[in-house]
């Protein structure tokens, strides 16, 4: 049962996830050398981090520009009342390492931007947004598709939540093609003028943690082609299948968007 990276204190320490054939002591070895990105350290991303962590993740970098605030702690539960006021990367960092000294934990303090997100997503296999608002949605989408980088979108208002993964590969639909621009500014809720039920945002966040580490470890079926909208009043999960659109201005035949600096985030996030 031994592998290269799994000492006696690891195997004992992710027992429950080794003894599942589907992961086993090589989905372990996998997660122990994944290297993940959390965007957004607020709601979706602390239960992200936090799972992440006790799984074993072996690089996890978390970008994040925000310090914590009291209105956060009703569902940002990586967080304590003596967070209050400092960096959010600095306090989730200290919530991993205690959670999990295995994970090597790269600190980003800064919003994600088209000036950075390039050099950002680099250098990891799997990204997880959590930033929640439709500019940095759009962003990660543009600089993953280019990339070709697989990642998680999630997004909670009041009791419900909607989730895909959009993997790697060229025959997968990407956010654009379900969304081609951003609805205009103001004419859609936000969590801060709408609310938000904590535990809500811990299911899809949750679910978020999940896709990252099928994809690492390689196992089961992403969210991929279809997206999970949950309904926490009645309790429902439903699901509809996306197609890849032949139009959409960055995956399709004739793509517009070629360059992340092409493109105004702000507003309808269309070309410049
Ligand atoms: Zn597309």
């Amino acid at each position: 049962m031994d592998g290269p990276n799994l000492d006696r204190e690891r195997l004992e320490r992710y027992s429950r996830q080794i003894i599942m054939e589907e992961i086993g002591p090589e989905g372990q070895d996998a997660i122990l050398r994944s290297k993940i990105l959390v965007i957004g350290a607020g709601g979706l991303g602390a239960p992200v981090i936090q799972y992440l962590a006790a799984a074993g993740v072996g690089t996890m970098g978390i970008a994040d520009g925000d310090s914590v605030e009291i209105s956060n702690l009703h569902r940002q539960i990586i967080y304590g009342v003596k967070d209050i006021g400092r960096p959010k990367v600095e306090c989730a960092s200290r919530f991993v390492n205690g959670i999990n000294p295995d994970v090597k934990v790269k600190v980003h303090h800064t919003e994600v931007n088209p000036n950075n997100i390039l050099d950002l997503i680099e250098g990891y296999d799997f990204i997880v947004d959590g930033t929640d608002n439709f500019e940095s949605c759009f962003l990660i989408n543009d600089a993953c598709t280019l990339s070709k980088k697989p990642y998680s979108y999630g997004a909670v208002l009041r009791f419900s939540g909607r989730v895909m993964t959009f993997p790697e590969t060229d025959s997968s639909p990407c956010y654009r093609c379900l969304f081609k621009t951003a609805p205009p500014p103001g004419t859609v809720l936000d969590c801060a003028t709408a609310g938000v039920l904590g535990s809500v945002a811990g299911v899809i966040g949750s679910i978020q943690a999940t896709e990252a580490i099928k994809n690492v470890a390689k196992i089961g079926e992403l969210v991929q082609g279809r997206i999970i909208e949950y309904n926490a009043l009645n309790m429902s999960f439903e699901e509809t299948n996306i197609r890849k659109n032949p139009n959409c201005p960055i995956c399709g035949k004739e793509p517009i968007i070629k360059n992340i600096k092409d493109v105004e985030y702000t507003g309808s996030c269309t070309l410049k």
